[in-house]
């Protein structure tokens, strides 16, 4: 019972099929964890136990008939807390939507619930996922499990913390500008960050709509690519889910690793970047060289527009996807005798700094006078990125790249918003060209914190990254260290 943790997701659902282990147990066993050590990490916002386990005694009866064909059923899962969960509260981690209690699944969740996968709860996370260490969530930050002293990353910090520290074997999260990718790094597990479109939107609390993804987080390539597996797949509630993807699960998980030329960008390896990830990065790129694959450098300068184009396109778009937070239709509501200031005590005292900021950024570029000057432009940037990744993918099948400058901060770090902006230079590119990125752990710093590397490739290429993902873990021990905390 003890070692079950250490277990992968697609192991456990493997001895759950053969009768070895039931869904009650394992799910008891995930519960009784997070209730232990939950304390200390904050990864989770709600937990629900009493659905968790109403849902494994039916799904052990669909399995015991044979009912349930899929690679991970009666594995427990979490889920970021912005993917809707009948009748359990999504709160976004804000005070706006503290409250909330949504009356329908998510697409993807429905898909967990199809698959026989029982929820164990929701995770915490930055403010409506802006951010980059959960510090801006409402209930307190994450605590990094390998160091709780470290921030687990974000906005997706409770869905990779859950992962690393065993309280839950695979979660959801969402990546909009590297949300996933980052927090996983941080935490050493591996995350996928899929193709814009490739998992239906419907039921994910907007952020940016353009830019936002619903993708997986595991220990390893497998398991991610077997979360993954169930989750997408078109939803005619998404107008922009893609209709004729069709996902190669046995391609994503075979031992045989197929020869892929590799690119790395070397303005990446040129800017400000700390010496420990260039050196892992690096490192990982030799391995794969050394096992067959092909490896050159290309010169990405228009990477230096991605920051600014990410930011402003973002903030435009969640300028209008929180102008829904009135204080009329739902969530929090502050008594006021006017609608001005029902409107006003609502927004300022429903949102937090970060949300505001964003809002405040978004309307300013949105504004008449600036619209040319700051959105158009940053559309325009937004084009000639992905018209140059193109371009590289003509020559490359993958390009190869660190996921952040710089190892975990310490919590309460206090970094000024334009330092958190500028290191999601490596993670936004991918989000705004609508590629799919697995990001992998590939070493560790000084102080014993993961380190992590990332795979960006063509669209819906999802089975190659998943394929070499798994190649280079196959070769690597990276992603089986587990923090001393955490063990079992
Ligand atoms: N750091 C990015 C931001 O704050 C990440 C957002 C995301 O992917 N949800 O916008």
């Amino acid at each position: 019972m003890s070692s079950l943790p250490l277990m992968s997701a697609y192991e456990l659902s493997r001895l759950i099929k053969n009768g070895e282990l039931s869904v009650r147990e394992v799910c008891e066993n995930y519960i009784d964890r997070a209730r232990r050590l939950d304390g200390s990490l904050h990864a989770f916002n709600t937990l629900c136990p009493e659905t968790a386990l109403a849902d494994a005694d039916r799904i052990q009866k669909q399995i015991s008939d044979a009912e349930l064909d899929s690679p991970l059923a009666g594995v427990p899962v979490s889920v970021k807390d912005n993917l809707c969960t009948s009748g359990v509260l999504t709160t976004c981690s804000s005070k706006m939507l503290a409250d909330y209690i949504p009356p329908y699944d998510a697409f993807a969740v429905k898909k967990l619930r199809e698959n026989g996968m029982p929820i164990l709860g929701k995770t915490n996370m930055d403010e409506f996922a802006m951010g980059s260490t959960t510090e801006t969530s409402c209930t307190g930050a994450v605590k990094n499990p390998w160091n709780t002293a470290k921030t687990a990353g974000g906005s997706s910090g409770g869905s990779a913390a859950c992962v690393a520290a065993m309280l839950s074997p695979v979660s959801l999260g969402t990546d909009t500008g590297g949300s996933i990718r980052q927090p996983s790094s941080f935490c050493g597990v591996t995350g996928l960050k899929p193709t814009y479109g490739a998992v239906s939107r419907y039921g994910l609390i907007a952020f940016a709509s353009s830019l936002d993804t619903v993708g997986t987080i595991g220990r390893d390539a497998v398991d991610c690519a077997a979360l993954f597996s169930i989750i997408c797949g078109h939803d005619k509630k998404d107008c922009t889910s893609a209709k004729n993807f069709r996902f190669d699960f046995n391609k994503a998980v075979s031992k045989k690793t197929e020869k892929k030329r590799i690119g790395i960008p070397e303005e990446y390896l040129t800017g400000n970047i700390s010496p420990e990830i260039k050196s892992a990065v690096l490192n990982a790129a030799k391995i794969l060289s050394e096992n067959g694959m092909e490896v050159d450098t290309f010169s990405f300068p228009v990477s230096d527009y991605a920051v600014s184009a990410y930011y402003i396109i973002s903030s435009a778009e969640a300028s209008s996807n929180l102008a829904r937070y009135d204080g009329i239709r739902y969530g929090f509501h502050a008594d006021s005798d006017s609608i001005d200031s029902l409107y006003i005590r609502t927004r300022s005292e429903g949102f937090g700094a970060e949300a505001k900021r964003r809002i405040l950024l978004g309307n300013f570029v949105l504004s008449k006078g600036y619209y040319d000057a700051y959105y158009k432009k940053a559309v325009r940037a937004k084009q000639i990125i992905a018209d140059k990744l193109e371009e590289v993918f003509s020559r490359f099948d993958v390009i190869l790249a660190p996921v952040y400058p710089r190892t975990a901060p310490d919590l309460g770090e206090n970094l000024s918003p334009a330092e958190l902006y500028t290191a999601d230079v490596y993670t936004v590119t991918a989000n705004l060209a609508g590629l799919p990125a697995l990001a992998l752990p590939c070493g560790f710093d000084g102080e014993g914190i993961p380190l992590g590397v990332q795979l960006i490739g063509r669209r819906f290429s999802e089975a190659g990254l998943f394929n070499l993902g798994r190649g280079f873990q196959l070769i690597t021990d990276y992603h089986k260290r587990i923090p001393e905390g955490g063990r079992p």
